[in-house]
């Protein structure tokens, strides 16, 4: 069934740079579990992330960020491109992917908020592992203007999840803080697991591997709704605590959400390009061609259980692009 799929998506790729430009794909993940989740099962886990780093390695040319910024600059970028990006800095990164990539001979870039390496948490990974661990057959959300929900599968724990975490989101820091004790508070949870999150020896580990690390900021705040002056500090010092770990320059950067004109703005992309940084990534979908602006590349990563939906989906978001592009003004 593999080699069938990748058959055709080598075709079909052969096919679409024939008659156009050549476009890169940049996959964008946040963890990759030991085991499947129980909660977000669709989520990958080593099997399903093992297949298709496999499939990816048969089927394309595999760089850095930062190399794919040199082939675009120079309009050099090879046929069949593709970045695989990592955000946050998860210690699953170091000790569920590595090995995967190793395996395979790729390289990929790690974007890591510095502020939650050695045992912190991000946010969402709170609400996230509070609801996993509540002992009550329901929660009582009103204080979230959300009401009461059932906790009695995993189900029903991930539509509370999912729910809450869009109310959570936009708030300030301090407050997203007091969102996390409080929800504690109402579930019912003392302690939170506290090695979600990379060692700095696991970023160390990484770059030895000859894997890119990039900036994510410290705080993994949303930049847009900071002032500039925070903004440029978050950005700054997550980089310099990067390159203090890995001794080396730290020069591309992915904006923490990623949305274009919601989490960040251009005014951000040049405060990126003013730094000094050589390239960053969005999480608007799309593919990146030579003439982009590559202090906003897009990410896309395709989902679906199946490596054959996965790679379908992968092929139709290149596609999609030359049919937006082929139409202008429309
Ligand atoms: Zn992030």
């Amino acid at each position: 069934m593999e080699t069938l799929v990748a058959m055709l998506a080598r075709s079909g790729l052969g096919l679409f740079s024939a008659v156009t430009s050549p476009r890169l794909s940049i996959l964008i993940f946040h963890r990759v579990h030991a085991r499947a989740d129980s909660i977000f099962p669709q989520e990958p886990d080593a099997v399903r992330y093992e297949r298709l780093m496999r499939f990816v390695a048969r089927c394309f040319r595999v760089m850095t960020l930062g190399e794919a910024v040199t082939c675009l600059a120079e309009g050099m970028l090879p046929s069949r491109s593709l970045v695989i990006t990592f955000d946050d800095g998860y210690a699953d990164n170091a000790e569920v992917a590595l090995p995967i990539l190793q395996r395979y001979g790729l390289t990929a870039s790690f974007f890591i908020s510095t502020g939650f390496l050695n045992g912190g948490r991000m946010w969402n990974d709170s609400v996230i592992e509070c609801l996993r661990a509540c002992q009550q057959s329901e929660v009582d959300l009103e204080s979230f203007g959300l009401g009461r929900f059932s906790l009695a599968g995993t189900a029903e724990r991930r539509l509370a999840i999912e729910t809450l975490l869009p109310r959570i989101k936009y708030l300030g820091l301090a407050e997203r803080e007091e969102a996390i004790v409080r929800l504690q508070g109402v579930c019912g949870v003392k302690e939170l697991p506290m090695n979600l999150m990379m060692r700095t020896e696991q970023v160390r580990q990484l770059h030895q591997a000859g894997m890119e690390i990039g900036a994510h900021t410290v705080n993994h705040p949303i930049l847009a709704t900071l002032k500039p002056s925070d903004a440029e500090y978050e950005i700054t010092e997550g980089r310099n605590q990067l390159q203090s770990i890995i001794d080396a320059p730290v020069d591309v950067f992915a904006y923490p959400n990623g949305k274009p004109g919601r989490d960040y703005y251009k005014s951000h992309a040049s405060m990126i390009e003013s730094l000094g940084f050589r390239g960053a990534v969005s999480t608007a979908p799309g593919v990146g061609r030579a003439g982009d602006d590559v202090f906003q590349l897009p990410r896309f990563t395709p989902w679906g259980d199946s490596l054959a939906i996965w790679a379908s989906r992968l092929l139709v978001n290149q596609r999609n692009t030359v049919f937006e592009t082929a139409a202008p003004g429309r």
